[in-house]
């Protein structure tokens, strides 16, 4: 399918266009392996000069028409599905970085990936510096060193809700000659493409918003094709020189501007088979159908909420970029004009007892480990994801013990303001 179509219908029809007599929707090819007629035709897929399918661990139809859709909306040139947001994070560096490098990445990120990049992947021997997305250029340029490789951030951060300047990170990024990896899970390609303002590369949980429905864990990793290896060969010999695991061939003169997504497939999801079940990937692609329809609804309300929010005088404070008041209000009308997600977070006069008591008196909206799914949802990090961490410690990971974060869904404001106002009021 063109992939010059609207998002709206790329949403609903790309990835998957059926030939004469083929099933209209994208079929679940729920088989691990695919057969050939001769020794030869099979060899050639090892060798990768031909594409085709031969083993689920490295490509399978179902998750390659849901990776097109994908690369497709943010515009992109080609995608790899993963396992896992956590998946993908990992792979979209250590396709790029190997023991011994080190990169620059934004304070203002997840907290699972915040561990994978601090704690697991030093282990690896790959290092981090973490700085404020607010930093001036001389300050993110401060961070960088001989063997930094990449560049990383979010869009709209999980659940600090800060947003970042994709353009100055991209600047900075290309200054020193490395990419720029931005994770686009809260906005989705409907309110941003980060491609569009300079980032190289797009990772997504796709267990958010892009499912939609809480259904199935999922990541993908989106390669705009625009980034050139080869004028900054010697800081990456994984992509510019040959590769002995496949026969001494070298990505970036074998598949040109698809070398990174190419590699990330072949080498690393060879050896680390961090692969989406093709079954969760037609649940995915159930959600990206009416991913266009689900944002707009998602931001409407949480915007109605948050303004609802702060003007009670039950609520010390409230934290979403599309309040005027907001930090982060002018980026986000640059980068996501037409809305920005469904996340808000805020707090109760009285702190950490009231914000408990307030949430346990909730009967709509519902107390889950979750955000970004259809139905409104709501967390205390204090009291569950960051609950082993003292008051004092919560403030340095930039977490008060009194927010709570709400994720708005796609019902009925008025039911959902009903509900946090007797849940106020009890
Ligand atoms: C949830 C999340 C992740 C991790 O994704 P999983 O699918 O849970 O592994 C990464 N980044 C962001 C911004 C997230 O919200």
């Amino acid at each position: 399918m063109d992939n010059r179509f609207s998002p709206e219908t790329l949403c609903v029809q790309g990835g998957w266009t059926p030939k004469n007599g083929e099933p209209r929707v994208l079929p679940i090819y729920q088989s691990t392996t695919f057969k050939y007629d001769s020794s030869e035709s099979m060899a050639k897929l090892f060798d990768l000069e031909e594409s085709g399918y031969f083993y689920t661990r490295l490509q399978n139809p179902t998750n390659d028409a849901v990776a097109a859709k994908i690369a497709a909306l943010e515009g992109g040139i080609g995608a790899m599905l993963t396992s896992s947001g956590q998946a993908a994070n990992f792979y979209a560096i250590f396709n790029i970085c190997e023991a011994g490098d080190h990169f620059v990445c934004s304070s203002a990120i997840y907290g699972g990936t915040f561990n994978l990049f601090g704690v697991t992947m030093k282990k690896f021997g790959i290092d981090v510096t973490f700085i404020s997305p607010d930093a001036s250029e001389e300050e993110l340029s401060a961070a960088f060193r001989p063997n930094t490789k990449a560049m990383f951030g979010e869009t709209i951060s999980n659940p600090s809700l800060e947003v970042l300047d994709i353009e100055k990170f991209a600047r900075v990024a290309h200054a020193h000659g490395v990419p720029l990896i931005v994770d686009n899970t809260f906005p989705t390609p409907i309110n941003c493409r980060p491609f569009e303002w300079g980032a190289d590369i797009v990772v997504h949980s796709t267990t958010k918003y892009m499912d939609g429905h809480a259904t199935a864990v999922g990541g993908v990793i989106v390669d705009s094709g625009n980034f050139d290896w080869e004028a900054n060969a010697e800081k990456f010999p994984g992509l510019c020189t040959p590769d002995e695991s496949y026969h001494g061939l070298t990505y970036t003169k074998a598949f040109g501007k698809m070398a990174y997504i190419t590699k990330a497939t072949a080498q690393l999801m060879r050896d680390l088979g961090s692969i989406q079940s093709p079954q969760n990937a037609f649940l995915l692609n159930l959600g990206l159908e009416t991913l266009h329809l689900r944002m707009p609804r998602h931001c409407s309300n949480a915007q109605t909420v948050a303004e609802h929010l702060q003007a009670n005088d039950k609520v010390a404070w409230v934290n979403y970029c599309g309040l005027t008041g907001n930090k982060y209000h002018a980026l986000a009308q640059k980068y996501m004009p037409h809305g920005s997600c469904g996340v808000i977070s805020f707090g109760l006069k009285g702190g950490r007892d009231v914000a408990i008591r307030f949430m346990d008196h909730l009967k709509l909206i519902a107390i889950v480990t979750h955000v970004a799914d259809a139905r409104t949802c709501v967390l205390h990090p204090a009291s569950h994801t960051h609950r082993q961490l003292s008051d004092e410690q919560l403030i340095e990971a930039g977490v008060r013990p009194d927010l709570i974060r709400l994720s708005v869904g796609i019902e009925n404001v008025e039911d959902i303001i009903a509900d946090i106002n007797q849940a106020l009021l009890a």
